[in-house]
């Protein structure tokens, strides 16, 4: 039985500019046993070639741009399966900038098929832009649903949902959101994971810290879910989600010897966890697809002459 693993990244292999304790051992474990593994992020602003560069600075090496798939990336396949030779106004940064570009996705700021949101770069004038391109019959899609992304334990930046809700604001129009924890998300990633196994997959695992996208994603594409409580979630919480998690284990080191050996370890956390997770006291949605209220689009204000 052969298993492949998608890794969150933030929480799960690091915290602000630290790797969790551990985690480096469980990426060479992950090498050293020819386990197929694919590193998954909401984050849209990096390519994965500077996020293979973010890791070795990090301390662990060996990585290349095949073993991470981010939002940008599943936007970019997105576009290109469902719209041929499409056009897009973009808001984002490098990541998705060059995603969209290698997949031969024009851009065009007259008049768009799509104004794509992503992490970032969002100035008036660019979201007045891309305000008029909505109002031209653009689409509006977003990289992903964050509202808001850490920075460290004390600060948060915004993320490319809170950029795509002034958009749904001034325009009245509901944004796509792809990224975790959509279905095509997680598609694609368990595709391109199957792919870069040589002998096959029998089964993918998602391993995350965030209950409403990395563990709600997998319940829903049908996958096992590892929750670590190395990031944002704390065990005290879990308990309020309807999906649940297949595991709870403190952090990927838990799981280092199961995939040395290949025998599943007993290792799971069947205690109040007491580390105080980052951001446990924020208020208001996390990510933008929690938020019904928005489904109904804004009445438009009556034409005067
Ligand atoms: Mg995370």
């Amino acid at each position: 039985m052969k298993t492949g693993y998608l890794i969150d990244m933030d929480g799960v292999i690091y915290r602000e500019n630290q790797l969790i304790q551990g985690a480096a051992e469980f990426v060479q474990a992950l090498f050293s046993s020819g386990t197929p593994f694919l590193f998954l992020t909401n984050n849209s602003a990096p390519t994965p070639e500077d996020l293979a560069v973010r890791l070795k600075h990090l301390g662990i090496a060996g990585l290349s741009a095949r073993h991470f798939y981010t939002s940008a990336l599943n936007t970019a396949d997105f576009l290109t399966e469902t719209h041929e030779g499409c056009t897009a106004f973009v808001i984002g940064e490098g990541g998705l900038l060059a995603a969209l570009h290698e997949r031969k996705i024009a851009n065009d700021a007259i008049q768009p098929d799509y104004v794509v949101v992503g992490e970032g770069a969002g100035t008036m004038e660019k979201l007045t832009k891309a305000h008029e391109c909505v109002e031209r019959g653009a689409r509006l899609l977003a990289t992903n649903p964050d509202n808001w992304c850490p920075v460290s334990s004390e600060r948060t930046r915004p993320g490319a949902g809170a950029t795509a809700a002034f958009l749904e604001a001034s325009t009245g129009r509901r944004a796509y959101y792809l990224g975790k924890p959509n279905g095509y998300m997680f598609f694609r990633a368990r595709r391109k994971l199957a792919e870069s196994a040589c002998t096959g997959l029998d089964e993918a695992v998602m391993i995350g810290d965030t209950m409403e996208t990395d563990i709600r994603g997998a319940v829903e594409a049908g996958m096992h879910s590892f929750l670590v409580l190395s990031g944002s979630t704390q065990f005290e919480d879990v308990g309020d989600y309807v999906y649940q998690p297949t595991r709870i284990l403190q952090s990927v080191a838990d799981l280092t010897d199961e995939i040395k050996t290949g025998k599943a370890s007993n290792h799971s956390t069947g205690s109040v966890f007491n580390e105080k997770g980052f951001h446990s006291g924020k208020s208001g949605h996390r990510h933008q697809t929690d938020i019904f209220a928005l489904h109904k689009p804004r009445p438009r204000p009556a034409m005067t002459k």
